[in-house]
């Protein structure tokens, strides 16, 4: 079996007859912690896992975003909860109080251009690819960054919904948030505040001067108030929406989770629906996760350093006998 070989800062690995070079301890970037290069057996155990696999149900995080630049809260050291003091908005504070929304709003308006320019990586697009070639059943994000989209993923649930669509409160019409910034435009001719630090729903840091003036425009249709598509904290995802995607999972033959760590529940219990479902479990993250206990095969791995090397069934029949 293939060793890591080290030279000065670099790691280089191999898999699939490809040799990949890491530079070991340091920061991918910004948003993306540092992180050993991945260990060669826990590579070959996840080519097995996929390539037994016809009709693998995947599960994705924030992890597969930090390198598209787009921040996540949790990681440790680089993640926003470590980086500042700021915390995302809460369900309940958006619905009731005018003057969050006119902040949320505000900040939201002036992320926009950066947030949604964020582009898809080599691991949506392996992921977008294993669909087209069928081996993909179903995929649920717990993102809301239009990444998989954007990478042209079709089978997909996004499961706190998307920052790229706006619903109405009242009439429940959901329209483009590209729209929306329109309109903000129109309404805030002069608004020409700079961007103070991107969080990862597109909420930027503002003073309370700023925000004041802001003009945040309601429904057309029936002037109720408008929210981003995505589920806040403290809101929940409907049963029947989580329902729909255990019925995804319940035609797949195995599960993959990456670049999730399973902290909270709305992702967890996928992990658990799988066990009971008796469905075979692998997880690609940089950091522990909760449902470590529960899979078969663990990658401690950045998405874009091991998905693009993964081959499908064909493809690692023709590596094989290579
Ligand atoms: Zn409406």
């Amino acid at each position: 079996m293939w060793k890591n070989v080290s030279k000065g800062s670099k790691v280089f690995w191999r898999i699939n007859n490809v040799t990949c070079s890491h530079k070991s301890h340091l920061a991918l970037s910004e948003y993306v912690p540092a992180c050993p290069a991945p260990n060669p057996h826990q590579v070959e155990q996840l080519q097995d896992f996929v390539s037994r696999s016809r009709r693998l149900f995947v599960m994705t995080g924030a992890g597969i975003s930090t390198e598209s630049g787009i921040p996540d809260y949790r990681s440790e050291g680089v993640g926003l909860y470590s980086r500042t003091e700021r915390r995302p908005i809460q369900h309940a504070v958006f619905v009731k109080s005018q003057a969050a929304r006119q902040r949320y709003w505000a900040r939201n308006f002036v992320g926009w251009p950066q947030f949604s320019s964020h582009k898809p990586n080599a691991a949506h697009e392996t992921l977008c690819k294993w669909e087209r070639a069928g081996r993909l059943h179903w995929l649920v994000t717990q993102n809301v960054d239009a990444l998989h989209t954007k990478a042209g993923q079709c089978r997909l649930s996004e499961l706190h919904g998307c920052t790229h669509r706006v619903i109405c409160l009242g009439c429940q019409t959901v329209t483009k948030r590209s729209e929306l910034q329109e309109r903000f435009l129109i309404l805030n001719p002069s608004w020409n505040e700079q961007a103070h630090g991107l969080a990862p729903d597109g909420d930027v840091f503002l003073t309370d001067e700023q925000v004041a003036n802001f003009q945040v425009p309601a429904c057309t249709k029936c002037g109720g108030i408008l929210k981003p598509q995505v589920t806040f904290f403290g809101d929940t995802v409907s049963r029947g929406f989580v329902f729909s995607i255990y019925e995804q999972m319940n035609q797949a033959d195995a599960v993959l989770v990456v670049g999730s760590s399973l902290q909270v529940y709305s992702g967890y219990r996928f992990a658990l629906k799988a066990q009971e479902l008796h469905l075979p479990i692998a997880i690609l993250n940089i950091g522990p996760t909760r449902a470590d206990h529960l899979a078969t095969v663990k990658v401690i791995g950045r998405c874009g350093d091991v998905l693009p090397h993964i081959l499908l069934r064909d493809q690692w029949q023709e590596e094989s006998q290579s």
